[in-house]
């Protein structure tokens, strides 16, 4: 097999019994890199002399039998991270050359377990959108295409559409990825590879660009449901520096992934049966009901009664946030300026320039639905149908364990599809917002492939601090699916 080819697990078990080293196999991946990102732009930068040393220092400390439990292991980042000494741009112009002088906790954590960083990979501006065409470094290309017409560029999701892609074209063994509404998990199902989305609280969000920070996440994404749980255990814990990140052990997520889901009760939701959803998409719901059962499980139908009101919630909640947090994108302390006439003038010429449309839409709604006389009528009132969508899934969990859904209304559309529509561009978050609103986590795990030979993925949501049960869930789904299909494009 090509090191390319191995899983994360995999790849840890190569180098623990020295049939490769660090060195090896990130060379393979830069390799790859080198080959394919010209075409699929899932990297903006390339670390690869940092990631040379970094990949010597591991073989090193495993030589001494120092092995952390990612030792060696290359994997991509997502540019929303900040990486001490490395270029992060959010993929906006707006941040400019900007070289963070410190390193997010997530990206710490990961190091001091051993990892290899690779680089930091493309994204949709600011992790705003479903398609990564926001990006201002440009759009990244899903690895898979249409049988019956293979010359369409496909979109790979986002806003981790650089994460995704990387790692189903097999430039990365993992990733790190960001989720507000669906941007590790719709990417995920879009490029055929597993990713969590977990409780809200359980990663740092210390270091990483603010989007909108109650709903903010960040998760791995990785071919399989175990690499994610290796990649979580890693990324998870506790940290001072983030007040709202949970102060809780960390389970043994890799072990959950084998447990089974014998007498677990599954929750299938009638509100996500939508009007208009594909047959194929609807089928592949059943099956994976129908493959847990086998498994041992017991369906359940629930009612998620306020499902209706999560998009409209999510997309005033969201860009209220973000309009905030992104204040502080000014000219003047980091980043791109634009010179003015006077200091009002330096700001609107800086963010006039530094911001793409995506980003200015969500800003200027999130500034109106915060403005005096339309803050009771849209946020105070959005914050209360959120409390609402919580409430509703309080009340399933008296009837299930973890409520499997498609992850996705559709698989991957054409660069050329929805882009200039935004509502068409926002419904492809349906499945996904709900459990962002109510701080749960969520995995995609690729399940099958559609007419087309495009993936499809499902969605497993858990309680909060129960990714056990998401990833036991998840890993019973994988088995039964056999998913063994691989992309057109890939090292
Ligand atoms: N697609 C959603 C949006 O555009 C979610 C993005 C995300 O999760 N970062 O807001």
């Amino acid at each position: 097999m090509r090191p390319t080819d191995l899983t994360l697990a995999q790849g840890l078990d190569a180098l623990e019994r020295r049939e490769i080293s660090s060195l090896e196999l990130t060379d393979a991946f830069l390799d790859a890199i080198e080959r394919l990102n010209p075409r699929l732009n899932a990297y903006i930068t390339v670390t690869a002399e940092a990631a040379r040393e970094a990949a010597r220092a591991s073989d090193a400390r495993r030589a001494k039998g120092e092995a952390g439990p990612l030792e060696g292991i290359p994997l991509g980042i997502k540019d929303l991270f900040c990486t001490e000494g490395v270029r992060t741009t959010a993929a906006s112009r707006i941040l400019g050359p900007f070289v963070p002088p410190y390193e997010s906790t997530v990206t710490a954590n990961l190091k001091r377990d051993g990892a290899v960083f690779l680089g930091k990979l493309n994204m949709d501006e600011f992790a705003m959108g479903s398609s990564n065409l926001t990006s201002a470094f440009g759009p990244v290309e899903n690895p898979w295409s249409r049988a019956n017409d293979p010359s369409k560029r496909l979109v790979p999701g986002g806003s981790s559409g650089g994460s995704a892609a990387a790692v189903a074209a097999r430039l990365a063994m993992g990733a790190t990825a960001t989720d507000t509404g669906g941007s590790i998990r719709q990417p995920a199902a879009f490029c055929g590879i597993a990713g969590i989305k977990p409780t809200y609280g359980r990663c740092s969000r210390w270091g990483i660009v603010a989007f909108a920070s109650s709903l903010d996440q960040a998760g791995p994404v990785a071919r399989t449901v175990e690499d994610n749980a290796i990649l979580l255990s890693s990324m998870a814990g506790h940290d001072p520096k983030d007040s709202t990140s949970a102060n809780l052990p960390v389970p043994d997520f890799r072990a959950a992934v084998a447990r089974g889901v014998k007498g677990l009760r599954i929750g299938v939701p009638e509100e996500y049966r939508l009007p208009g959803m594909p047959a194929e998409i609807e089928a592949l719901w059943e099956q994976g009901l129908a493959w847990l059962r086998e498994a041992g499980a017991e369906t359940v139908p629930i009612s998620l009664p306020h499902t209706k009101y999560a998009l409209p919630t999510y997309y005033v909640v969201a860009p209220a946030e973000a309009s905030s947090n992104l204040a502080r994108y000014d000219g003047v302390r980091f980043g791109l300026r634009e010179n003015g006439a006077d200091l009002k003038d330096l700001y609107e010429r800086t963010r006039a320039r530094g911001f793409g449309a995506e980003v200015r839409r969500r800003i200027m709604i999130g500034t109106y639905v915060l403005s005096a006389g339309y803050y009771d009528a849209y946020y105070l009132k959005a914050q209360k149908v959120r409390a609402l969508i919580r409430r509703d899934f309080e009340e399933a969990w008296a009837q299930c364990d973890a409520i499997v859904t498609p992850a996705t209304p559709s698989a991957a559309f054409a660069m050329d599809e929805k882009q200039d529509d935004p509502v068409t561009m926002y419904l492809n978050d349906v499945f996904t917002v709900t459990a962002n609103l109510a701080g749960l986590p969520g995995l995609a795990v690729p399940a099958g492939l559609d007419a087309q030979g495009l993936p499809l993925g499902l969605q497993v949501i858990g309680r909060a601090f129960d990714e056990e049960t998401v990833f036991a869930v998840g890993g019973a789904i994988e088995r039964a699916a056999g998913f063994d299909a691989k992309p057109g494009i890939m090292a």
